[in-house]
């Protein structure tokens, strides 16, 4: 049911009944975020409301800020639920929804709304509500131009709240009357009514009300002249709204921020702060902001020397004015069009414009924009040669300008204005200070978590290192344990078992060409032994083993059959090629010098028994039978010879002949 104010500064009084989730939301953002950070509206909703109705109420709230259109859809559903179960409270607070929309496209249907709202008041638990309805009946008559009138309203609304001790209503309705008090030019009472409002919304903990107080006050600032602390607020306030979601609040600080720039004679600002409010505007098809902005632009056009260019875009503007009842918008186009005329020479329909312009701020005793109308129709008048209008028009411009330099200079609110000032910059300065401690404790968590990042990668990577150690490790031992099993302990060639498992395959194959065994069995063992002892028949077995290893062929394979026993196994032998490799290595068994371990005696012998493969017919056991049996014919023969079986043999029918 609030309604705007002319420039400067629209208002945005529905932002002072914003749930106060949303609101401590938008400030929070407004204090701690950077201002870039955009979000949705996303309906950070309100306080969890039990009744539909309510919900939709305070969505409707929340919506007016955002997207007018949507408000108005949810006071209407909210209309149609009550309908079927009424509720007077809820009724009103939905009409004054519609009131607020209303307020500003068709004075006629507002003025029901309050009709209806009025006539459920008699039936209302909460008597305060009559102070939101005679709230928007000023807002009506603020927005015609009728200000003593609106001022009378928020008078009266001021009183039947404190009456009814409604502070919410209160701080409402205090706000719209301090808020037009600026309007009228008497910044200090504005000021303290604003400040009374402020701490009533803090008393409520509706955090957001304090930053739409704040705008009102920027715009108070504006008005009478401190324009970067006024600047310096809507940029503030922008960035919450933007950070909320709330376009239609984002299209009316624009303007403002243009306003106040404009004020500044920042030109270039103050298009890019028009231009962006009139965007905003047209997204959500809010026309009373498009035709704000507009005149905005055609104000910075008339400064830059393009009146034509002025004149055009205050065509479009006029034209959405007409779909608002809002005087003081009118009236605004309208002297900026009598400056573009004036600047075109254009001097009646100049000076008519003006006129027109007068009458509305005359009537809304609007001293600022009373001051520029006289001040320019003055200059108009004395270009016309009516000197006598143009002396009568530049008294009246004096005896405003006057009256507003002497507000401006107004002791108390100066001294109002500095303490306030503290007051706002002790909260901002309160506000970065929380902003940077929780700074500071984010870098300082983000570091600890760094840190446990390295800490984990480290451990992770260490895990990992220990794991393929312990992999290798295993590897290792397997392959040790697998070489132990292999290998004979006591000499340290390969054991009966592994030099069998290589015997085994080459017999397999019968595509192969046959191969040769040597059993090689040291003569006279025991008593090696049984006169020297065990060891040095230890020594002795160990020295065969080596000797006869390195006598080995690469393609060949020996190993240890167990007691004084020796096997060699000659891949692709014959049996004439392996008897002469016999008797090699019986030569060598009989060249080792034994005297080391066996005091008296020189040397060792060994006999042989040679066998040789039928290619897919023989097991290591036939062979090693045969082998054996050419060997037992050796030992036989007198010892220390080559014994082979026939080459022409029969399975486990040998005939051995001599090497
Ligand atoms: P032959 O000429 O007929 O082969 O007589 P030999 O004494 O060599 O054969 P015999 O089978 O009678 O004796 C083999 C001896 O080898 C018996 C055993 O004590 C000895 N012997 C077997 N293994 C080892 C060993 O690891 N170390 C030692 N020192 N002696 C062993
Ligand atoms: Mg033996
Ligand atoms: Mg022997």
């Amino acid at each position: 049911m609030k309604n705007e104010s002319p420039p400067p500064g629209l208002r945005w009084k529905a932002l002072a009944r914003m749930p106060g989730a949303v609101a401590l939301f938008a400030v929070v953002c407004a204090l701690v975020l950077p201002p870039v950070r955009a979000a949705g509206p996303a309906h950070m909703e309100s306080p969890a409301s039990k009744n539909p109705v309510q919900a939709l109420i305070e969505h409707g709230l929340l919506d007016m800020r955002v997207d007018p259109e949507a408000s108005k859809r949810d006071a209407d559903s909210a209309l149609e639920m009550l309908r079927r179960a009424p509720d007077p409270d809820l009724e009103i607070r939905a009409r004054m929804l519609l009131c607020d929309y209303q307020s500003e496209r068709d004075t006629a249907a507002a003025q029901q709304e309050i009709a209806k709202a009025t006539a459920l008041l008699a039936q209302a638990k909460r008597p305060g509500l009559r102070a939101g309805i005679l709230d928007c009946e000023g807002e009506i008559l603020e927005s015609g131009g009728a200000n003593t009138k609106a001022m009378a309203q928020y008078q009266e609304a001021v009183s039947v709240a404190s009456r009814e001790h409604d502070d919410e209503m209160l701080a409402e309705s205090l706000f719209s009357r301090g808020y037009l008090l600026g309007v009228l030019g008497d910044y200090a009472t504005g000021l303290t009514e604003l400040r009374r409002a402020d701490g009533l919304f803090e008393k409520l903990k509706k955090p957001l009300h304090a930053l739409t107080t704040l705008n009102s006050i920027a715009t108070l600032y504006n008005r009478m002249g401190d324009y970067v602390q006024a600047r310096h607020i809507y940029t503030r306030a922008l960035g919450a709204q933007r950070a909320a979601g709330l376009q239609r609040e984002e299209a009316v600080t624009l303007h403002n921020l243009g306003r106040v720039n404009e004020n500044l004679q920042d030109w270039d600002a103050s298009r890019a702060a028009f231009a962006a409010s009139l965007e905003m505007a047209r997204r959500i098809k809010y026309v009373r902001g498009e035709a704000y902005a507009m005149r905005g632009l055609a104000a910075v056009s008339n400064a830059l020397g393009d009146p034509a260019g002025a004149l055009e875009t205050l065509k479009s503007a006029e034209v959405l004015q007409q779909q608002t009842p809002d005087a003081r918008l009118r009236a605004q186009i309208q002297l900026a069009r009598g400056i573009s005329l004036h600047k075109l020479q254009r001097l009646s329909e100049s000076a008519a414009a003006l006129e027109n312009a007068l009458e509305v701020f005359r009537q809304a005793d609007a001293l600022g924009e009373l001051n520029a109308t006289y001040s320019e129709l003055a200059a108009v008048n004395a270009a016309t040669g009516d000197w006598r209008a143009a002396y009568t028009r530049q008294t009246e411009a004096k005896a405003t300008s006057d009256k507003l330099l002497r507000n401006q200079l107004d002791q108390g609110f100066a001294t109002l204005k500095v303490e306030f000032d503290t007051a706002t910059q002790e909260k901002e300065n309160a506000a970065l200070m929380r902003q940077n401690e929780a700074n500071q404790k984010a870098l300082v968590q983000a570091r600890s978590v760094r840190r446990l990042q390295g800490t984990v990668i480290l451990l992770a990577v260490l895990l990992v290192v220990l794991l393929a150690m312990l992999a290798a490790f295993q590897h290792r031992s397997t392959l040790r344990m697998h070489m132990l099993a292999m290998t004979d302990e006591l000499t340290g060639v390969p054991n009966r078992r592994a030099v069998l498992n290589r015997l085994d395959p080459m017999l397999r194959r019968s595509d192969t060409a046959p191969c040769a065994i040597l059993i090689i069995d040291i003569d006279h063992f025991k008593a090696i032994n049984d006169q020297y002892g065990h060891p040095a028949g230890d020594e002795v077995l160990k020295v065969v083993a080596m000797t006869v290893r390195s006598a080995v062929s690469e393609r060949a394979f020996f190993g240890r059959l167990g007691g004084e026993e020796f096997l060699i196994v000659l891949p692709a032998t014959g049996l004439d090629e392996a008897r002469r490799v016999a008797e090699i290595f019986r030569q060598k068994v009989e060249s080792i010098d034994t005297t080391r371990w066996c005091a008296d005696r020189h040397h060792i012998t060994a006999s042989i028994g040679v066998a040789v493969s039928v290619p897919g017919k023989d097991t290591p056991s036939t062979m090693l039978q045969r082998a054996d049996l050419a060997l037992y014919v050796a030992k036989r023969s007198g010892r220390n010879c080559v014994k082979t079986e026939p080459a022409s043999h029969s399975h486990m029918d040998v005939a051995v002949l001599d090497a």
